[in-house]
Formats: structure tokens, C-alpha cells, sequence
């Protein structure tokens, strides 16, 4: 703007308009924000956020290299504008979901245009600059959408098989509804918390085949589960089908997920409903949603469904997205995590665009918030097991962390954290991580 004194801003904002946009996911856009190969936050990503700072309150902002990008900030002088005021000033997401996939779309594209190596608006205003990038080691993250409801999936066949192998056997491995119909259960949206949240221990009733009749207190086979899930950010009506596209509209974006498991707990009290207590009292997620269209180029074909699903269920697009994804776990004693699974969201069965389609199909509303959990994430490969119960086969196999520290299950003080990325060219779309550490239930 200093360099044409004489113009109003609207005139220089007609005059970028008049370049020719190149797609925000474009893998030879630069920022004039240095970012690192490495990094998870290049311009291509841009994911959401929600954050504080210098003792301001909480707002919403985009992870940009090693900056939080304050979109209230852009907001505020008519840099950024979304409609109604304030969308970004709000301790969540929620507002900004509201407003539907062409905001989504047209902010993300402007926020890159602000953020580009040859645009000057953003970055030859040092005043602005100052306000509106803050270094993301002096920031707080927060949740970053307020939770409405929270489903968890059962879709991938590797998990479900390795766990129907354990319980019931090979021959009886997967139930015979698996390969018809993602399988779910409502989960609870009152403890879904942000990476760094503690995890106290959870307590219920544990009863062990030995035992013959059931006591209350500290679960004793506390164990994590490695999800994907996804942020729905626009509503259903109660009574409406949703069909693979409308699905798919609806999808703002993912989150790395934390599915924490008491397996003691659900062992006894599964019977006939499904996962109640042992999976209520902590789910925890990653900082930053990636939106669905960052995620648009490392979307790929699944697994090839047989039985073919029925129609409702039938999908036309590739739906599944190559996404790498790890688990460190660091006991107490040590400096670092150790890797105990590194595998990919590529390989689920059921995908997340079905999943949200078989979730309305009864005439279910879904509402902005709502969070989907995929179910576990497990690969075909031994390394690929996404939770302790598959790493250590129920307790028999304890996985060796270092010199003499072994794992079958999480002990107070382990720390777990989940990894996930999409590689690009030179460049990854990545989530930064979601940790969290046990702690004793007293
Ligand atoms: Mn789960």
C-alpha cells in the first residue's frame, strides 16, 4: 500500500483480483514466510486453529511456518471479510464453519494470496505484520471447534480382524455385519480435550475371567487408539438423507485423534450395547484442522469393498487420502518417545464420506461440531498396529521401549504422541501433533 500512496484500498484490491489466482493448493506457491521442508504448516496447508497470546483472549488463527497467523487481527482491518463481524474472534470454530464450503474456500484462498512470496499487501506492511503474526512458541493452543457430538467408527478390516482374531478366533474374526456397514457407536463430546490435556486414569468395573465377581477401580490395561477425525462443519436436517456429494460438502476438515480405551472396562461392560465407560472419559485431539481441500491432492482410491456396499452407501469418488501417520510412546525414564507404529489413513475400509452417510441414514440431524472418529487405524504390517492391544497382542507380546523398559499397557506418567502428514513434492501438509500423558486416577 505505501507504494501507491494515491490508491484507496479497494482500488489496490481490485488491482490483485485482476491477477490470476493460483489455486491455494498450488506445490510452487511460496510464502514470504520461511518454512522449512519439514515443516507441517507450509502455505499449501493453512490449517485452523485456535489460540492465545499476549494475554488476549482466545481467537481464531492459521499455522503458517513458525507463525500463528491472527485472522481476527486480518479481520479487524478489512483484510479478511467473511460476511458478519467477528467470525474470527470467537474462542472457536464454530461460526466460521456455519457459514459453509464457498466461505471456506474463498477465505482459504485469500488468506494465501495474503500469505504469498510475490503479493506485497501482508508482507511490505510491517505494522500489520507485527499484529497479525505471532511466533507460534509464545502462543496457547486451544480446542479448536466446541464439540457437539462425537461418534467413533470401527473401520479399518486390519484393526477389527486382529481384534475379532484375538477374542473370537480367525474363522469368526470379523461379525458378520462388518463388510455391509461402517460400525459406530455415540461417544461422549463432553471429554473430548486438546493435545497437552492430562489423562487421569479412568476407574469402572473391571472383572478379569479369573475373578468371579466384579470390583471397582483403576483400570489396569489402559491403552490408546490412532484415529483421523473428521470436523463436520455444516448441519443435517433430522429426517434427510445425505448423499456422497452433500457428505462430502459437509466435511471441513480432520484432526488427529486420540481415542483412549480402558479395555478392562469395555471387556466386562460391552455386553450387548457396545463401549460405554471405557471409552468416555478421554478423547483427545490435534490443534489444527486441516481442511478437506488442503488434503485434496493426497486423496486416492480405497480399498476395494467386497461385498459391493449397498446403494445408499456406494461411493463414486476416491474417498481415502494418503496420509502418513505415527506413534511415539516415551515411558517416565525417557528422554524421547519411541516410534511403536507408523502407518497410513490410506488403508481404511470404510471411508470418512460413508461413514457421514450412513450416520444421517436413519434420519440422524448432524450439526456443526459434530466430530467423527474413523475407528482405529491399522495397517496390513505388524508395525502398522495402531493400538497397544494389536502391539502387544492382548498383553502377550509387550513391546520394548528401551533397556529394560517394556509396554503392554499405558502405566501413569507415559506420554503418547500421534504424528500426521501428507507428503508432497518438497512440501507437507502435516497436523502437527496431539499428546497427551497419564496420570494417577487419585
Ligand atoms: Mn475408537
Amino acid at each position: 500500500l505505501t507504494a501507491h500512496p494515491g490508491m484507496t484500498r479497494d482500488k489496490v484490491r481490485q488491482l490483485f483480483r485482476q491477477e490470476t489466482m493460483p489455486h491455494p493448493n498450488d506445490p510452487k506457491l511460496r510464502s514470504f514466510i520461511d518454512v522449512a521442508p519439514t515443516s507441517d504448516f507450509p502455505i499449501q496447508n493453512l490449517p485452523y486453529g485456535v489460540f492465545s497470546a499476549n494475554g488476549l483472549a482466545p481467537r481464531v488463527g492459521v499455522a503458517i511456518g513458525d507463525y500463528v497467523l491472527d485472522l481476527w487481527e486480518l479481520e479487524q482491518d478489512s483484510r479478511l471479510d467473511v460476511g458478519p463481524l467477528g467470525v474470527f474472534s470467537q474462542p472457536s470454530l464454530n461460526a466460521f464453519m456455519a457459514l459453509g464450503p464457498k466461505v471456506w474456500s474463498a477465505t482459504r484462498a485469500r488468506i494465501s494470496e495474503l500469505l504469498r512470496s510475490d503479493h506485497p499487501e501482508l508482507r511490505d506492511n510491517r505494522e500489520l505484520r507485527a499484529r497479525a503474526l505471532v511466533p507460534m512458541a509464545d502462543v496457547k493452543l486451544h480446542m479448536p471447534f466446541a464439540v457437539s457430538g462425537y461418534t467413533d467408527f470401527y473401520s479399518s478390516k486390519e484393526h477389527a480382524t486382529n481384534v475379532g482374531v484375538m477374542f473370537r478366533g480367525k474363522d469368526n474374526a470379523l461379525q458378520p455385519n462388518w463388510l455391509h456397514m461402517p460400525i459406530g457407536y455415540n461417544g461422549r463430546a463432553s471429554t473430548v480435550v486438546a493435545s497437552g490435556t492430562k489423562v487421569k486414569r479412568p476407574r469402572g468395573q473391571l472383572k478379569p475371567p479369573t475373578a468371579e465377581v466384579p470390583s471397582f477401580g483403576p483400570c489396569k490395561r489402559l491403552d490408546f487408539e490412532l484415529e483421523m477425525g473428521v470436523v463436520v462443519g455444516q448441519a443435517s436436517a433430522m429426517g434427510e438423507m445425505l448423499t456422497e456429494a452433500q457428505a462430502e460438502e459437509m466435511i471441513f476438515g480432520f484432526v488427529i485423534l486420540n481415542d483412549w480405551s480402558a479395555r478392562d472396562i469395555q471387556q466386562w461392560e460391552y455386553v450387548p450395547l457396545g463401549p460405554f465407560q471405557a471409552k468416555a472419559f478421554a478423547t483427545s485431539i490435534s490443534p489444527w484442522v486441516v481442511t478437506r481441500e488442503a488434503l485434496e491432492p493426497f486423496r486416492m482410491q480405497g480399498p476395494v469393498q467386497q461385498p459391493e456396499p449397498l446403494a445408499y452407501l456406494k461411493q463414486v469418488r476416491p474417498n481415502n487420502y494418503d496420509l502418513a501417520l505415527d506413534v511415539g510412546l516415551r515411558a517416565g525414564a525417557m528422554n524421547e518417545a519411541k516410534t511403536i507404529c507408523s502407518t497410513n489413513f490410506k488403508y481404511m475400509y470404510w471411508s470418512s464420506v460413508q461413514q457421514l452417510v450412513h450416520h444421517a441414514s436413519s434420519g440422524c440431524a448432524m450439526n456443526v461440531g459434530d466430530l467423527l472418529g474413523s475407528g482405529t487405524i491399522s495397517g496390513p504390517e505388524k508395525h502398522q498396529r495402531g493400538s497397544l492391544l494389536e502391539i502387544s497382542w492382548n498383553g502377550t507380546e509387550p513391546v520394548e521401549l528401551a533397556d529394560g523398559v517394556t509396554r503392554s499397557f499405558l502405566e501413569n506418567g507415559d506420554s503418547l504422541v500421534m504424528r500426521g502428514w501428507c507428503q508432497g513434492d518438497g512440501y507437507r501438509v502435516g497436523f502437527g501433533e496431539v499428546e497427551g500423558t497419564i496420570v494417577a486416577a487419585e
